[in-house]
């Protein structure tokens, strides 16, 4: 006799993840009209320490900036982000891309419990994301074999944050030696070693900051050099001051030799270039 039992086939279809929330899109930041050919703030800073000097960052006025920065509707790309033209912030925002040199521990460090140094760069940075998630922890950091940042016990914990985070690694060279005083199989290995060793932390360098804004005598190395049989090359190169660098796709525009804006009071460093977008004196970058 039949049985009137219906049988259910043995495997049900795989369920169908739900399809996850889209984002909402961003905000609006301000009601500036979107310009594209506008220039762009790449800004240097070195130490952040408790006090300024000619060369460091003061604690307070590095979380001033952040500050600042953000209240005038400058929102975080790295710089691959803005040479490669993958700007990606809210309408209405400006980009600016923050440059970090000499991977000194006040830029990222550990306290002993290992625990982020809420005075650190980062540790700010990071504090302040956590108010306004718009601008994330992005930074760009020209390291030295310095750790990086120092505390090599954490070195491992302090790469896993920058991957998390969106950072990117570029290098600075090995030795920190001026290029021009240096002989084109030095500048090559000074920028190979280099090259190598942030490519075994899982970064890929494609940017330089030249040791005291110093080209070398062969400037044609930076794009294209050879060590150890390998051919290698930087996507950019950058200088050390002293304004804006132009939009990203200004014909014009010269990787090679990308100017940067000091995180400093002095002549011509942040402050000033807030000052002259203010008040209206220079076109940057706005996000359409
Ligand atoms: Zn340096």
């Amino acid at each position: 006799m039949a049985t009137e039992l219906q049988i259910k086939p043995a495997v049900a279809a795989a369920a169908e993840p739900p399809p996850k929330p889209k984002p909402p899109p961003p905000k609006r930041v301000s009601k500036r009209k979107g310009n594209t050919s506008g220039k762009v703030m790449v800004l240097e800073y070195h130490r952040i320490v408790a006090k300024d000097t000619l060369y460091d960052r003061s604690i307070k006025k590095f979380r001033q900036d952040l500050q600042l920065l953000y209240e005038r509707g400058y929102r975080p790309v790295t710089l691959s982000q803005y040479l490669d033209n993958e700007i990606d912030i809210a309408p209405g925002a400006i980009p600016v891309v923050v440059t970090f040199d000499d991977s000194d521990p006040s830029q990222f460090r550990f306290l002993e419990d290992g625990t982020l140094d809420p005075n650190c760069a980062v540790g700010i940075w990071e504090t302040f994301a956590k108010k306004y998630p718009d601008f994330p922890v992005r930074a760009t950091f020209y390291v030295l074999p310095n750790g990086p940042f120092g505390q090599k016990k954490f070195r491992d914990k302090k790469i896993q944050m920058l991957k998390d985070w969106g950072c990117e690694l570029a290098s600075h060279t090995w030795n920190h030696k001026s290029l021009g005083k240096l002989t084109d199989e030095q500048v090559c290995a000074e920028l190979g070693k280099s090259i190598d060793w942030i490519r075994g932390l899982g970064f890929e360098p494609r940017h330089l900051a030249l040791p005291y804004g110093v080209m070398p005598k062969n400037r044609a190395l930076l794009k294209s050099f050879k060590y150890n049989g390998k051919t290698y090359g930087f996507r950019s190169v950058a200088l050390a001051g002293a304004g804006p660098a132009l939009a990203p796709t200004d014909e014009k525009l010269d990787p090679m030799r990308l100017p940067r804006i000091q995180g400093m009071d002095r002549d011509l460093g942040i402050r000033y270039w807030l000052e002259m977008e203010r008040k209206m004196k220079v076109a940057f970058y706005v996000q359409p």
